[in-house]
């Protein structure tokens, strides 16, 4: 039996250092509590930047007189991490085509979570009634082939792999073009997440998602890149190296059930300036959470 220590929300922790004597009554915010709480944000993956913009933020309502309960306050930053979430590109609603397939190109380093990813939101479409095609374009990897077949029939979805160590590209042509005759609603093409160098594999992304383009001009209508939530800010490094490979239109964001940060969500939004389309939140085929700004800051400061 595994015994998890329960996940502390941001504003637990917060209350743990700025208020050593729980009996003492939340006294307004003075300089100290606004100290805490940025190193606390800083320390939970926001990002410099970030974190002092929202600490600004409070402080700035304080001022006007809004924050003079331990409830307004938990509400005041709240408010700013929802505002971070929804500033610029922020729909996290899933691009779809307007005919054909909606094709979904999946990207991400590997142990990120595709894998896990792609089997979660086949389960979702198939619920809906929609029609589902995988597209195995990892041929790198022993293993990811079946893993992902693997997935496919755990979700009741059609499944196109080409050989272990067959062109990237074709399988992701073969798989759009599979899913156009067999008229499947939604097309997802996993991919590798690691070759010989970064360099190859950014060079191999780019490829496959011209190859895919050239089999059906307005594809892939969504390319998520898939981040793990529990390695802050190397989540950021990956972020910017894929996203100056390909157009990259949604992030994904998985792990968080293993962690009590959580900030890194809100500084690859602000770093990308793309819209967090899913989070994760655990390894069972339900736990995949469509985004919502204002739940995500919500359960930050529970
Ligand atoms: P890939 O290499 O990117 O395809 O990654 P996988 O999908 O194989 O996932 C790597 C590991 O992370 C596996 O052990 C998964 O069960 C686990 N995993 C994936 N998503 C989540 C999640 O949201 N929460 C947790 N706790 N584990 C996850």
């Amino acid at each position: 039996r595994k015994d998890e220590a329960p996940k502390r929300s941001l504003w637990q922790r917060f209350k743990d250092v700025a208020f050593t004597d729980v009996s003492v009554l939340f006294k307004g915010v003075d300089e100290g509590s606004l100290e805490t709480l940025e190193t606390l944000l800083i320390e939970s993956d926001f990002g410099v930047t970030t974190s002092l913009a929202l600490v600004a933020d409070v402080e700035f309502r304080a001022k006007r007189g809004e924050v003079k309960t331990e409830a307004e306050f938990r509400g005041a930053l709240a408010q700013g991490i929802e505002a971070a979430l929804r500033k610029g590109n922020a729909d996290p609603t899933l691009l779809r085509a307007t005919t054909g397939p909606t094709v979904v190109l999946v990207i991400g380093v590997n142990g990120a979570g595709k894998t896990t990813f792609i089997g979660k939101l086949s389960a979702q479409f198939k619920k809906e009634g929609k029609k589902v095609l995988l597209g195995a374009a990892d041929t790198f990897r022993a293993g990811a082939i079946d893993q992902l077949r693997v997935w496919a029939e755990r979700a009741g979805v059609d499944f196109v792999g080409g050989a272990p160590g067959s062109d990237p590209a074709s399988v992701a042509f073969d798989a759009v073009d599979a899913g156009m005759t067999r008229g499947a609603d939604i097309v997802i093409v996993d991919t590798a997440g690691r070759l010989h160098t970064s360099d190859d594999l950014m060079t191999e992304l780019r490829k496959i998602h011209r190859v895919i383009m050239k089999r059906l001009p307005d594809a892939p209508h969504e390319v998520l890149l898939v981040l793990d939530g529990t390695i802050g800010q190397n989540a950021l490094s990956q972020a910017r190296t894929f996203s100056a490979a390909v157009p990259v239109t949604g992030i994904v964001v998985t792990k968080l059930d293993g962690t009590a940060k959580g900030g890194i969500v809100v500084a690859v939004h602000e770093a990308l300036n793309v819209p967090i389309k899913f989070v994760g939140l655990g390894e069972q085929i339900g736990d995949l959470e469509p985004f919502d700004a204002g739940d995500y800051a919500k359960e930050l400061v529970e």
